[in-house]
């Protein structure tokens, strides 16, 4: 009898040991530039490094939307939408099918997110305007390393649109490109096709304060101080960008605006550190699903 219990007991200390060797031959590749590693799983948890693609580590846990990876020295853990899962097979199967397991398993990733609480398409068949600040003659301000907020916006409204669309909204931009767009024409669109909502997408600009750093949000009429709040709250949530709130303000294309409108000032290009932080992939990427998220809470 006690040597059956030996046996037992060895047999499961075998197929648990194989188990996490299971585990521990997932691999998380690095998507997202700079991306934040942090002390537990969410983003109330402390930065302690930071990774970069094409770097490849060891999943050593799951936890909802978020992995835990061997960074050899230490562990720490990442978000699920700046990394893919490689997984290793002994069994040497051809390239192909290994492929197609990795795309697989990359695409439940993606789907995990849509099927996230906050997420309920309630978007779908929206009409939503993104207005890129500036452009052509009018290059807005000018960053810290000489870039110009035009061609910031610019990206920032395309990328932020793929996101939209992604969740069945209809997006119009007023600018695709470096072209010079008057303000009056700019929101006369969003009248005429009668928006559901419009966002003016900018960056700040403070050269003798080069230290200041952050997001604001403004609103003009009362009616979209609650649009305000949802789109502000999502963005601080999902970016790690400091949060300078949100503020009524008398603003041209929110003035002469009929439709619910926010101006978004989306980071200071004045300072160094956010000017290269807001033309990485992770942070558009996060800032656009912290706008999803708001505009989705408004539209419920
Ligand atoms: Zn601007």
């Amino acid at each position: 009898m006690k040597r059956k219990i030996f046996f037992l007991t060895i047999i499961s200390f075998v197929f648990i040991f194989s188990i996490s060797l299971l585990i521990y031959a997932k691999d998380a590749q690095i998507e997202g530039e700079n991306l934040n590693v942090r002390s537990g799983p969410g983003t109330d948890y402390d930065i302690i490094t930071s990774v970069n693609p094409p770097e490849q580590y060891p999943v050593l846990e799951e936890s909802g939307e978020w992995a835990k990876i061997d960074l050899g020295d230490h562990q720490g853990w990442i978000h699920q939408d700046y990394f893919s899962i490689t997984e290793e097979s002994e069994s040497q199967n051809d390239d192909k099918k290994m492929e197609e397991e990795n795309e697989r398993s990359s695409d439940s990733v993606a789907n995990s997110t849509e099927t996230h609480k906050q997420l309920d398409n309630s978007i779908a068949g929206k009409k939503i305007v993104l207005d890129p600040g500036h452009g052509g003659r009018d290059v807005g301000a000018i960053g810290a390393s000489g870039g110009f907020e035009s061609d910031y916006t610019l990206k920032t409204a395309q990328v932020l649109r793929e996101k939209l669309e992604e969740h069945g909204a209809d997006v119009y931009l007023t600018r695709n490109n470096n072209q010079y767009v008057p303000l009056t024409s700019r929101t006369t669109h969003t009248n005429l096709l009668r928006a559901d909502v419009y966002l003016s997408i900018h960056y700040n600009s403070t050269p003798e304060l080069p230290e200041v750093q952050g997001i604001d949000t403004y609103y003009l009429s009362e009616r979209d101080q609650q649009l305000a709040e949802y789109v502000h709250g999502g963005i601080i949530n999902e970016t790690d960008m400091h949060d300078r709130g949100i503020e009524q303000r008398d603003l041209h294309v929110l003035r002469v605006n009929h439709r619910p409108s926010l101006l978004l000032e989306l980071g200071f290009i004045s300072n160094e550190t956010e000017e290269k932080k807001i033309q990485s992939r992770a942070f558009l990427e996060a800032m656009s699903r912290g706008v999803l998220i708001g505009l989705e809470q408004y539209f419920r």
